[in-house]
């Protein structure tokens, strides 16, 4: 994998040019980000992802979000940034990742872990997530 650094316009941190398989970065990035975009591009190369129209191009990139956010933040990681940190901001800081990367790993939570982070969020840290889905007896 060719990882290619030029100084992007805008917003661009990075892209991959599915022409070439050459993966490009914006060298002036914070260490952290730089990292995590390399990454993200290496997902679309790895993916095989070549030009789309706009919806498919808009779902990829969240499904390559949420691959990138799942390699680099565990469950474990996750839960244990959950129950020392008070804001996305500090889980962020907690974890050595931008707060993008936060909020795609708790969109990529499969149903699993988003019960394990409800009964977690009630039993160790005293927070309700979530109203019950039965009512017991009255
Ligand atoms: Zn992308």
């Amino acid at each position: 994998m060719t990882v290619l650094y030029a100084e992007l316009d805008g917003s661009l941190a990075g892209f991959y040019d599915h022409a070439t398989g050459d993966i490009t970065v914006d060298p002036r990035l914070p260490r952290v980000e730089l990292d995590a975009t390399v990454t993200h591009e290496g997902f679309h190369k790895l993916l095989g992802h070549g030009p789309c129209k706009r919806p498919v191009a808009a779902a990829r990139e969240i499904r390559v979000e949420n691959m990138t956010a799942e390699y680099y933040i565990s469950f474990r990681a996750l839960l244990e940034a959950l129950t020392r940190c008070g804001s996305v901001k500090s889980m962020a800081k907690f974890l050595n990742v931008d707060e993008g990367l936060v909020y795609a790993r708790f969109l990529s939570l499969t149903a699993l872990e988003q019960t394990l982070l409800n009964v977690c969020g009630r039993a160790c840290i005293g927070i309700n997530t979530r109203k019950p889905s039965v009512t017991l007896a009255a």
